[in-house]
C-alpha cells in the first residue's frame, strides 16, 4: 500500500461513478436517555449545525460527548428527544440508503468475498449486471484492493478491511458518508496511510462526509470544518474553518497554521476536562 495516496494529485482521475451529495442540516436535537431508576441523562443538548453538500465536516470531542450518537441519530438508528435532522431537505425518520455507514469495528460479511460485499447493496437494488461490475471495479481501484477482489476478509489486515467498509459505502451512492472513529482500531502507520486515501477518495467522489474522531491531528488533516463538542451535556462548543490549503499531505502537521489550530482545540477539550473537577 506504500503508493496508495502519497502524491495524491498524481494520481488518474477516473470519472467517479456516483454524483449525489446532499447537505445535513441538525436542528435543536436532543438525546434523553432514561436509565432503569427512572433517572434522566442528558447525551445531547440542544446541537444544532449544517454541513454544506460536498464539504468534509470532522466532529472532534472527548469520550462520552455524544458524537456516536449523534451519527446513530443521523443514520436514523435511533430517534432524538427534541428536533430534527434533516438530509438534503429530508426529514430523517429511519435508516436509508441515502446515508453511508462505516464504523470503527469491522462490519464485513465474513462469509462473502471482497466483491461480493461491495456490490451487496447494488444487487439489492437489481441494478444490472455489467452496471454492478463497473462500479465495483471502480471503488476496488480507488481504494487499491483490486487484487484482492476474491479474498475473503479474515484474508484482510485491519486497514484493508476498512477500505473495504468505505469502498462498500461509496458504491452506493449516498448522498452523506458517515464514519464513526472508523481508523481508532488501526495501528499508527496504517492510520496515516487511511487519512491519506480517504482524502484522495473524497477528491474524487466529493460526498458530503461527517467523521467522527477524537484524534486532533486526524481532524484537521482531513476537515473543512471541524465541531469541537464537549460533554456533560454534549454539545457543540466551537465551529472552526480549516484555512489549510489541498492537497494537504502528513507534512501539514509542521505548518504554523494546524499548530495554532491544534493548541486552539486542545484548549477547548482541555476547559471541558477542567469542569468535571
Ligand atoms: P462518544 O461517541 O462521544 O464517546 P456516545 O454517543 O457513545 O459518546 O455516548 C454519549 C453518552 O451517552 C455517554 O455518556 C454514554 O454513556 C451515554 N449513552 C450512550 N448510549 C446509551 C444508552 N443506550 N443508554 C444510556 N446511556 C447511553
Ligand atoms: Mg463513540
Amino acid at each position: 500500500m506504500g503508493a496508495v495516496a502519497s502524491k495524491p494529485h498524481l494520481l488518474p482521475v477516473q470519472e467517479s461513478p456516483t454524483s449525489a451529495a446532499a447537505r445535513l442540516k441538525v436542528e435543536n436535537v436532543s438525546l434523553r436517555y432514561q436509565s432503569p431508576d427512572g433517572k434522566t441523562f442528558t447525551a445531547l443538548d440542544n446541537v444544532s449545525f449544517e454541513v454544506p453538500d460536498q464539504q468534509f465536516a470532522v466532529i472532534v470531542g472527548p469520550s462520552g460527548c455524544g458524537k456516536s450518537s449523534l451519527l446513530y441519530l443521523t443514520a436514523g438508528l435511533a430517534e432524538p428527544s427534541d428536533g430534527a435532522i434533516h438530509v438534503g431537505g429530508q426529514k430523517v425518520e429511519g435508516p436509508g440508503a441515502d446515508r453511508g455507514m462505516v464504523f470503527q469495528s469491522y462490519t464485513l460479511f465474513p462469509w462473502l468475498t471482497v466483491r461480493q460485499n461491495i456490490e451487496f447493496g447494488l444487487k439489492r437494488r437489481k441494478l444490472p449486471a455489467n452496471e454492478i461490475r463497473s462500479i465495483v471495479d471502480f471503488y476496488l481501484g480507488e481504494v487499491g484492493l483490486a487484487k484482492f477482489a476474491e479474498h475473503y476478509p479474515k484474508q484482510l489486515s485491519g486497514g484493508m478491511m476498512q477500505r473495504v467498509a468505505i469502498a462498500r459505502a461509496l458504491a452506493n451512492d449516498p448522498q452523506i458518508l458517515l464514519m464513526d472513529e472508523p481508523f481508532g482500531a488501526l495501528d499508527s502507520q496504517t492510520r496515516l496511510q487511511m487519512q491519506q486515501l480517504l482524502l484522495q477518495v473524497w477528491g474524487h467522489s466529493k460526498k458530503t462526509v461527517v467523521f467522527v474522531t477524537h484524534d486532533i491531528d486526524e481532524a484537521i488533516l482531513l476537515a473543512d470544518r471541524i465541531y469541537v463538542m464537549g460533554a456533560r451535556p454534549g454539545r457543540i462548543k466551537e465551529v472552526l474553518d480549516v484555512p489549510i490549503e489541498r492537497p494537504r499531505n502528513l507534512d501539514v502537521v509542521m505548518e504554523p497554521e494546524f499548530i495554532r489550530m491544534k493548541r486552539h482545540i486542545l484548549g477547548l477539550l482541555h476547559d471541558d476536562l477542567a469542569e468535571v473537577h
